[in-house]
């Protein structure tokens, strides 16, 4: 195993390292790490074998590549039937790369060599072909390093579907540590047992930093080269607030965290205070605070913390688990368990948004020069019929005793919307020709995170009973920044004054079409942009339950006279920077110059007390 005795790493570096990083998930942790080398689309744990294990390992590698082929034909025809023999000819530069000698003899020759098992051989060989290919100058070569990573991908996905139930083992308390975790990963790992999260990639807007948030698991992203600079057994103190990974850390930053674990459990305690209180603003118009979930056992926290109802169920989390897809009734039955509890508040249930970065090993989707703008959402589930509609069968059911809608994701405009308002009336019909129980006329909602959508607010509005706003998406979509690229993070702004004035335009059709508006995005659970959300003319908030009660506090604090001054101001400014910037004017006018969130962790991520290599 590569895990060294965290008392031998302490002991080869007297001075605790510190590493920055971008906080995307609050709290703090301490524990080991456990160090994931993670494919790019596949967790590829990476471990030390003996000799013995070897045959096995060359047995699992052919049954990879084996499964890898049959998985690649499978897609050549389907989109050679869907689209066209030439398309799926593209398909034939991977099937090379899979056919080739040399690839099977190098992952081989690792294994033996290195003593590594194959996920490991794996990433190593790739990663060594890509590099290559990146290098060139020619640029069809160059594309080609795309083609070698997707093998990767193949390779590693049909490696971990064997244990895809369950996720890699960990053990108990573990810190993961790994250069990217996808969603499917992250969904698979106990994230019970998982304590915190570091990783190279992702941003505060991932998917899986959404996940971490939603289980209160503290997570720091953008750790230059983590995989590499922590290993296996390192001792770690993650702080999500201040985006830091202490390595080893020596007493006294020890000390340090006592003391400010003891502070934030005293902040927290005195945000609960606000438990029985209502969202409302000081001048007493109600807020209300929903939650954003999903797994059933999010249920609980929200309720804990006093959600209004669900304004957001993502349901990928139930595929996302699986190696299959989830039938009808063991989705009814997940989600008649979380509309049970909520009841009679209701639960807003969106239906599964696959595609772009949310992929499934047993759902092979054909290639995508760019994911993110490839089908995904309703689009994709509109050519789906079966999965559409097996969804909104178990919807329906548990609508016939509970209060629940349907939320349609990623639609671009009116057209989508009418397509699936008739897939559901065609569901109605067939449920009630079997004579199934179910609710009718469920209230349907369309997600408005394309900017399309946001500019058509007013007549989307009209053709559904109400809008929620994903600010995650519409982001990405209209800065032209990908969500989970880090290379483009920077132009991820969500505070950007196009972002704002679609915002405006969406409250403005919202209202026209007298129609509900929630938002939905990380933006709502974010307590610094609240006050400024209630300026816009924002009036229902739907966060990570961990996120409520600073939201409420928020909500509590605000004038609604004072917030739309403030989005007047902002919608003036022509840049994030600006409108950041007048935010934090306006919390520092309001706190006497002392921002509570910033000084509630004592070390910054732009000034370490004490550390070596930053
Ligand atoms: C969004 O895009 O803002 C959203 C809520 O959806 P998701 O984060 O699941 O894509
Ligand atoms: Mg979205």
């Amino acid at each position: 195993m590569d895990h060294g005795d965290p008392a031998v790493g302490a002991r080869e570096r007297a001075v605790s390292r510190v590493l920055k990083g971008e906080g995307v998930s609050s709290g703090v942790a301490r524990g080991v790490a456990f160090v994931l080398a993670c494919g790019d689309r596949s967790a590829a744990p990476r471990r030390d074998i003996d000799a013995a294990d070897v045959a096995r390992e060359r047995a699992r590698l052919d049954a990879a590549l084996a499964t890898a082929r049959a998985e690649l034909e499978g897609l050549r025809q389907d989109v050679s039937a869907r689209i066209g023999p030439a398309p799926a000819e593209i398909l034939g530069a991977q099937a090379l790369v899979l056919e080739d000698p040399h690839l099977r003899e190098r992952v081989l020759r690792l294994v033996e060599e290195k003593r590594v098992n194959v996920e490991g051989a794996i990433s190593d060989v790739i990663e060594g072909y890509t590099r290559a290919l990146d290098g060139v100058a020619d640029a069809y070569l160059r594309e080609r390093a795309a083609d070698v990573r997707d093998v990767g991908r193949r390779l590693l996905s049909a490696l971990a579907e064997r244990r895809a139930a369950r996720g890699p083992d960990l053990p108990e308390g573990a810190i993961v540590v790994s250069d990217e975790l996808l969603p499917s990963v992250t969904a698979r790992l106990q994230l019970g047992s998982v304590r915190a999260f570091v990783t190279e990639r992702g941003h505060r807007f991932s998917h899986s930093s959404i996940l971490a948030r939603s289980q209160g698991t503290p997570a720091v992203a953008r750790v230059a080269d983590a995989p590499s600079r922590i290993r296996t057994g390192d001792r770690l103190i993650v702080d999500g607030e201040a985006g830091v990974v202490f390595v080893d850390p020596d007493a006294a930053v020890e000390r340090e965290y006592d003391r400010l674990e003891a502070e934030l459990r005293s902040y927290r305690e005195a945000l609960r205070e606000n438990l029985d209180q209502p969202s409302a603003t000081l001048d007493g118009v109600a807020v209300p605070l929903l939650a954003n979930i999903n797994k059933v056992a999010d249920a609980g926290p929200a309720l804990l913390y006093g959600a209004e109802g669900v304004g957001l169920y993502r349901t990928e989390f139930q595929f996302t688990i699986r190696d299959r897809f989830p039938s009808e009734d063991e989705q009814r039955e997940l989600l008649a368990r979380v509309a049970e509890r909520f009841h009679p508040r209701e639960v807003v249930f969106r239906l599964v948004d696959l595609g772009g970065d949310k992929v499934l090993p047993y759902f092979p989707l054909p290639p995508a020069r760019n994911p993110s703008l490839a089908e995904r959402g309703i689009r994709l589930l509109l050519r789906h019929p079966d999965l559409l509609k097996a969804q909104l069968r178990a919807f329906l059911r548990v609508a016939a005793d509970h209060p629940v809608s349907v939320l349609l994701p990623v639609v671009g405009g009116l057209d989508e919307v009418r397509e699936a308002r008739d897939v559901v009336r065609q569901v109605e019909r067939e449920l009630s020709a079997a004579g199934v129980r179910f609710g009718a006329g469920v209230r349907l909602g369309a997600m408005v995170e394309v900017p399309s959508a946001a500019l058509v607010a007013r007549a989307l509005a009209r053709e559904v009973d109400f809008l929620s706003l994903g600010t995650n998406d519409l982001v990405q979509y209209v800065l032209a920044a990908d969500r989970e690229d880090q290379g483009v993070a920077s132009y991820y702004q969500p505070l950007h004054p196009a972002v704002l004035r679609l915002i405006q335009l969406v409250v403005e059709g919202a209202q026209g079409a007298g129609r509900e508006l929630t938002i939905c995005g990380e933006m709502a659970g974010d307590p610094r942009l609240t006050a400024l959300l209630l300026g816009l003319g924002l009036r229902r908030l739907s966060v990570a339950p961990g996120e409520m009660l600073e939201v409420k506090d928020a909500v509590r604090r605000t004038r609604l006279a004072d917030a739309s001054d403030l989005a007047h101001e902002a919608l003036q400014l022509g840049s994030a920077a600006e409108i950041e910037a007048l935010l934090e004017a306006r919390r520092a006018a309001l706190s006497g110059g002392v921002d509570p969130r910033r000084t509630r962790h004592g070390l910054r991520a732009d000034g370490p007390a004490r550390g070596g290599e930053v």
